[in-house]
């Protein structure tokens, strides 16, 4: 049973591993740590992970990458025609507006989504995961980015799916990194509590959050971020590079994919260069384009001139963290730095500017994120026994319910989770309705995604009571362990205990009737794999315990279009959670349809499918390869040991060379007809030549246990 934490980035994958030990990141089949996040494809397999980065050069319309940023969009968003941009495979809007990725696979032209794309890297990670931990995974802990809307959560959640992960958790990046460093320095939060800034800077987008220590438990208090990366680095390098060879050469490498990218190989060597070197490093690239070998050089300050709108972007984004966690630089322990690009020293010197402390490295900055998520994932599983640690994650954006309806409480709407809000959390939101009516959830400010909404629920089956009066409807607004918002129960109360419960509270309180109210609920969420051990506030199973709202920062900002102050309306009616006839009194659960993102159950079903007959296919072909190579290994192997070999005086003549030519024909027929075979062939024509060449083989083997009678008996024949 193992449990692993994934961090699948823009660039690369790390994959760690929870062992009675401690935390392990994982090593490839390539000895690397790294996996690059590339999918490649050919005639007869996939080509994931080291592989495909390896061979994109001479494959470039069948490799893609960068495919995490594409993750539950469509194709015509601003966003992903921008991306589009920088990957050279053909994509396609297919008839549902979502991105097809098209390339030859199996000498045909396929389309993939970039869930799909994802799921097959995930399987690649999975095989990583169960050789080197000899077991099959069990459950896991995927990185997100904390920008990362519903619709890409769900997509996020859809491609684990599809590769069968069991994840307990998507955590965002910054909270897996915190988690990675605040374990272990558990018992330097005894005395007091530890305000600590994690700053991502990798290849595709700049995190920073800033997260509170206390002793066994941490909790974000906020986070901002830009999509600004590496790449932005080597971006503005390639264009400044491009010029240049344009003037000195007369070459255009915009002109050619394949010069266009062996340049940003380069560039991105360089880039890593300079920011151990402050001293003028060449850049030379042969044959670069028309036969023409170019050369040039760059130092560190000219490149940080050419990156200054990067730079500047940077510095923003560490100055709006410090404004949205309204911390003094005093109340700031230290400021730890992960992500390649938080190598480059202008970063450093940024951070130091701004916050006034030099960027720590206690994190090893490449792995972080990937350990962090597989400590998540311990304290979560059943599989691994590990001590606790809490984590109280934070919902990134503000989150607004609005309803439809009739009558004097609706339509209306409220901002139920603002920005920074504690997560997972549950509320519950109460609304007194005759009929069946609509509930929509969006995000209460601007996101980094073309639609606020996160989705439409239609509550149904809500009646009257029998004397035609309206009746409460409670829901549960839940952000969940995965950052998804949603509506996880809608429930009906009878009328009688109602009135009853109502008269209770309405001697301490004046009833506004009709409207709506909100409680709330901490709470964890029982996860698939069974037992949460995250030591959430209120557990799982925990009584469902209504409080009254005093949050004024969440009351004050809810409206009404109905005129009176719904913040008004809310504190004159409340649940009250000490009530116990509330808690006994008549409830039904009501269905709920629900529209949101993410693929469909049939759609799910489909490409998971998909991904095991590819799985398959793989497995195949890699066995075919397989066969083939020790087929290869044979022929040159018993020939060596046949002519001049060990083998040769335990066969007689005509048979040793009746071989050796069969063995001569076989070599030739490999790199003839032979090249391209079912797995059966190779196997076949083993079996064979080992029947003729076993014999022979038995009698070496004989004679080393016993020269003697070997020898006797060679003498009387
Ligand atoms: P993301 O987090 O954006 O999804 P990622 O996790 O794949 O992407 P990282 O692996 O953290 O990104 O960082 C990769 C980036 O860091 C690349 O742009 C790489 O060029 C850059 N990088 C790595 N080492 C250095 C270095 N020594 N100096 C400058 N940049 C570096
Ligand atoms: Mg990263």
């Amino acid at each position: 049973m193992s449990v692993i934490g994934i961090d699948f980035g823009n660039e690369g994958c790390y994959v760690a591993a929870a062992r009675s030990g401690g935390i392990e990141t994982l090593a490839n089949d390539y000895s690397l740590r790294a996996t690059p996040s590339f999918v490649a494809f050919d005639g007869k397999k996939r080509i994931i992970g080291v592989a495909a980065k390896n061979q994109q050069v001479t494959n470039m319309k069948n490799t893609v990458g960068g495919f995490k940023r594409l993750l539950g969009r469509k194709f015509n968003d601003p966003h992903v025609q921008h991306e589009l941009s920088s990957i050279p495979a053909r994509v396609e809007a297919r008839q549902d507006g979502s991105i097809g990725i098209k390339v030859n696979y199996l000498h045909e032209d396929q389309h993939f989504s970039p869930e799909q794309l994802t799921a097959m890297l995930f399987t690649k990670l999975k095989e990583t995961s169960a050789s080197a931990m000899q077991t099959q995974v069990n459950d896991c802990v995927i990185a997100c980015p904390v920008f990362f809307t519903n619709a890409e959560r769900r997509a996020l959640l859809d491609a684990a799916s599809i590769a069968g992960l069991n994840v307990l958790r998507l955590m965002n990046e910054t909270t897996a990194t915190a988690l990675a460093y605040g374990f272990y320095k558990n018992d330097l939060f005894e005395e007091e509590s530890r305000n600590v800034i994690f700053i991502d800077f990798g290849h595709s987008a700049l995190q920073a959050s800033v997260c509170v220590f206390t002793k066994g438990k941490l909790k974000m208090l906020a986070s901002t971020w830009d999509q600004i990366g590496g790449r932005d680095f080597d971006l503005a390098l390639a264009e400044h590079f491009t010029k240049e060879f344009q003037e000195r050469y007369k070459i255009n490498a915009k002109t050619n994919a394949r010069a266009n990218l062996r340049l940003l190989t380069e560039i991105e060597k360089l880039k890593k260069q300079m920011s151990a070197n402050s001293t003028k490093l060449p850049l030379n690239i042969e044959c670069f384009l028309d036969d023409i070998d170019v050369t040039s050089s760059m130092q560190r300050s000219q490149m940080e001139e050419l990156c200054a709108p990067v730079l500047q972007r940077v510095e923003q984004t560490f100055k709006r963290l410090l404004a949205e966690s309204k911390l003094q630089l005093d109340d700031i322990h230290s400021v730890e730095i992960v992500g390649g690009s938080t190598r480059i020293p202008a970063v450093k010197q940024l951070i130091e500017q701004v916050f006034n402390k030099p960027a720590s490295t206690t994190l090893n900055q490449d792995e972080a994120v990937s350990r962090g998520a597989a400590l998540q994932c311990a304290i979560m599983s059943p599989a691994v026994r590990v001590r606790d640690f809490g984590v109280t994650d934070i919902q990134n954006f503000a989150v607004k319910v609005l309803w439809d309806g009739e009558g004097a409480a609706g339509p209306g709407e409220i901002e139920i989770f603002p920005q920074f809000h504690a997560s997972p959390f549950s509320r519950l939101l109460t609304i007194n309705r005759k009929a069946p009516f609509n509930v929509s959830i969006v995000y209460g400010q601007p996101v980094p995604y073309p639609d606020q909404t996160i989705g439409v629920w239609k509550i149904k089956d809500v009646k009257p009571t029998e004397r035609g009066e309206g009746q409460e409807v409670k829901l549960k607004v839940r952000i969940n362990y995965n950052g998804i918002v949603l509506i996880s129960s809608a429930t009906l109360l009878e009328k009688k205990e109602l009135e009853e419960a109502a008269a209770a509270a309405a001697a301490d309180q004046a009833t506004a009737g009709a409207a709506p109210s909100v409680g709330e609920e901490k709470s964890g969420e029982q996860q698939a794999a069974g037992g949460n051990k995250t030591g959430e506030p209120a557990a799982d199973g925990q009584q469902e315990a209504y409080c009254e709202n005093e949050d004024d920062n969440y009351t004050s900002t809810a409206s009404s279009p109905g005129g009176q102050g719904w913040a008004q309306r809310v504190k004159g009616w409340f649940s009250s959670g000490t009530d116990k006839k509330k808690k006994t009194a008549k409830s039904t659960e009501l269905p709920l349809e629900v529209i949101t993102h993410g693929f469909s159950p049939i759609d799910l079903d489909n490409y998971t499918q998909q991904e095991h007959k590819m799985i398959g296919n793989d497995q195949k072909e890699t066995e075919r390869i397989d066969a083939k190579n020790a087929l290869e290994e044979f022929v040159y192997d018993m020939r060596n040991k046949l002519q001049g070999g060990p083998l040769e005086r335990f066969v007689v003549e005509n048979v040793r060379s009746n071989i050796v030519a069969q063995l001569n024909d076989l070599e030739n027929w490999l790199y003839e007809d032979g090249e391209d075979c079912e797995r059966e062939i190779y196997t076949s024509r083993l079996q064979s030549l080992q029947q003729q060449t076993d014999p022979i083989k038995a009698r070496a083997h004989d004679y080393e246990l016993c020269p003697a009678v070997f020898e006797e008996l060679k003498a009387s024949v």
